[in-house]
C-alpha cells in the first residue's frame, strides 16, 4: 500500500478549463478529488481567473497560463480564441512538464475542457495524453454527437426530435444553438467538433452521474470511454461533518457571504426563494420589469442574484418597495444558499452547474432557460427528474408576471410537496454517487489506479 501511494504521488496531471465560472468551478473540484486520491494535479488558468482565487496552501497548485490569452468576452471570435489559447497551453504545458520532472514528477495526462479544441493534438506533441471534459450533461453531449453523426438535421423541420436513448425532445427542449441555428453558428460548430477526436482517448469525463441520466450513458458508452465523475459538489455541501478544501474556490463577482447568510438565517424553513441566471445570462429590461413584480406578487421571501451590470434594469422604487421581503445581490455564495434550511424553491436559468446544485441539494425549481443547453436542462428537470416546473414563454417571446407568479406559487404551495419528495430523491442518489464505492468515486479510483500504473 504505501510502495502504491509512493508512485500515486509522482504522477502529475494538468487540467485545463475554459477560463469561466461555469467551467472552472466542475474542473476546480474534479482537480481536488483527483488530488485527495493521491494525485499531483495542476490547474492551468489566465492570470485574470487566478487574481479571483483565494488561497495557498491548497491540495492543488494553480498555474498561469504563458503570456495569458486575452478576455474570452472580448475575444473576436470564439475560433480565434481557441487558437490562440491552444498556442499560449503548448508553451505552458512544455515549461510545466519540465518543472515537474526536476521534482520527479511525470506529467501523464493533460484533462483539457471539451471545447478547447486541439488540446489533444498538443498535450501529444509533448508526449501526454488528452481527456476531454464535458461541463454539461451526457444528454447534450449526445444531442450534440447525434447531429455530428447525421441524425439530427437542421434547420430542425419537424415539431419534435426522436433520438436514441432520448425522450421525444421538441424544438423548444433542443440546445438553442440547434433550434436557432442562425444566432451562434460558430458556438455551433464549436460544440459539434467536440466530438471528433472522442474515439481516440481513454477516458470522457463528465460532471454527471450514471444514475442521473441512466439511457443516455449507456447509449455514449457504445460510443466514447463515457466516465462520470459527478456531480462536482464538495462534500462538505452534501455532508455538514466533511470538510473539503475551499482554498482557490473561485468567484468571477465578489459574493456578499455574509449579508446573505444572516439574511437567510433569519427565515423560517423553506420560505425562500431563491433567483439567479448564472454568470452569463443577461435578461431584457422588459423581462426584467416582469420577473421583478412577479417575485413581489409572489409574497414569498426572495434573494435575487442581479449581476452589477443588470442592475440598472432593476423597475424604479423596486429596491424600496420590496425591502421588507426581498433581498437583492449582486453574487452569493450559491451552495451555501441552496444548502440552507430556508430555502424552499430555486428559480433557475437551468445552466448545469445550478441544475445538478439545485438536484444534488433536494431544491425544487422554477426553470427560466435563456440559451445554450439551459432548455434541455429545463424539460429534464420538469418532465424527466420531475424537481420544478418550467415556465411558458408568451407570444411576445415573454413570460409574464402571471406566468411567474404561478409557478413560484406552485412549487412554494402544495404541488412543492410531491416535487420536493423527488428532489429529495435525487440528492440522495447524488450523495451515493459520490460516496466511497459509489458510482463516481469508483470511476475516480479506476483512472486513478491506471494512470498511475501507465
Ligand atoms: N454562482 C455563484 N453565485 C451566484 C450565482 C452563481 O456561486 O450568485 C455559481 C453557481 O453555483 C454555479 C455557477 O456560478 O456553479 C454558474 O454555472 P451555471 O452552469 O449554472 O451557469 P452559467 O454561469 O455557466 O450560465
Amino acid at each position: 500500500m504505501e510502495r502504491e501511494q509512493g508512485v500515486a504521488t509522482l504522477t502529475h496531471i494538468v487540467v485545463l478549463p475554459v477560463p469561466m465560472q461555469g467551467h472552472i468551478n466542475p474542473m476546480l473540484q474534479f482537480s481536488k478529488r483527483l488530488a485527495s486520491k493521491g494525485l499531483k494535479v495542476t490547474l492551468l488558468t489566465t492570470s485574470s481567473i487566478i487574481k479571483s482565487m483565494k488561497g495557498q496552501a491548497s491540495s492543488i497548485t494553480i498555474e498561469p497560463i504563458a503570456d495569458d490569452t486575452g478576455d474570452i468576452e472580448t475575444a473576436e471570435t470564439m475560433e480565434a480564441y481557441v487558437d490562440r489559447f491552444k498556442v499560449m497551453f503548448s508553451r505552458s504545458l512544455g515549461d510545466l512538464i519540465e518543472k515537474n520532472k526536476s521534482y520527479g514528477y511525470t506529467t501523464k495526462l493533460v484533462v483539457y475542457d471539451c471545447i478547447l479544441l486541439g488540446t489533444l493534438d498538443v498535450a501529444r506533441q509533448h508526449g501526454v495524453g488528452g481527456a476531454p471534459f464535458i461541463t454539461q450533461s451526457c444528454t447534450i453531449a449526445a444531442i450534440y454527437h447525434h447531429l455530428y453523426q447525421g441524425r439530427i438535421r437542421i434547420p430542425l423541420e419537424e415539431p419534435a426530435v426522436s433520438l436514441p436513448s432520448l425522450p421525444l425532445l421538441r424544438i423548444d427542449d433542443m440546445p438553442s444553438f440547434i433550434s436557432q441555428p442562425e444566432l451562434y453558428p460558430a458556438l455551433l460548430r464549436l460544440c459539434v467538433d467536440d466530438f471528433r477526436n472522442f474515439h481516440e482517448v481513454n477516458w470522457v469525463f463528465c460532471n454527471s452521474f450514471d444514475k442521473l441520466e441512466e439511457e443516455v450513458v449507456s447509449w455514449l458508452s457504445t460510443q466514447w470511454p463515457i466516465t462520470n465523475i459527478g456531480p462536482t459538489i464538495p462534500s462538505m455541501y452534501l455532508d455538514k461533518r466533511l470538510k473539503d478544501d475551499k482554498n482557490y474556490d473561485l468567484n468571477v463577482f465578489k459574493p456578499n457571504v455574509d449579508a446573505c447568510m444572516k439574511w437567510l438565517d433569519s427565515k423560517e424553513i423553506g420560505t425562500v426563494v431563491y433567483v439567479s441566471f448564472g454568470s452569463l445570462a443577461t435578461l431584457g429590461e422588459e423581462q426584467m420589469e416582469e420577473l421583478a413584480w412577479a417575485l413581489k406578487r409572489s409574497n414569498s421571501y426572495f434573494l435575487w442574484v442581479v449581476r452589477e451590470t443588470e442592475t440598472k434594469k432593476l423597475p424604479i422604487n423596486f429596491l424600496e418597495e420590496t425591502s421588507e421581503r426581498g433581498m437583492v445581490v449582486t453574487w452569493c455564495p450559491q451552495l451555501e444558499v441552496l444548502a440552507h434550511k430556508a430555502v424552499g424553491c430555486f428559480m433557475t436559468h437551468g445552466g448545469w452547474n445550478s441544475t445538478l446544485e439545485a438536484l444534488s441539494l433536494g431544491v425544487p425549481v422554477v426553470s427560466m432557460p435563456q440559451w445554450s443547453d439551459q432548455a434541455t436542462n429545463s424539460k429534464f428537470l420538469m418532465d424527466v427528474w420531475k424537481v420544478g416546473i418550467r415556465v411558458k414563454v408568451d407570444e411576445k417571446g415573454i413570460v409574464t408576471r402571471e406566468e411567474i407568479e404561478l409557478c413560484i406559487k406552485e412549487v412554494m404551495g402544495e404541488r412543492g410537496t410531491e416535487i420536493k419528495g423527488n428532489a429529495m430523491k435525487w440528492k440522495k442518489l447524488a450523495r451515493e454517487a459520490l460516496d466511497e464505492g459509489g458510482s463516481s468515486d469508483k470511476n475516480i479510483d479506476d483512472f486513478v489506479a491506471k494512470i498511475v500504473h501507465t
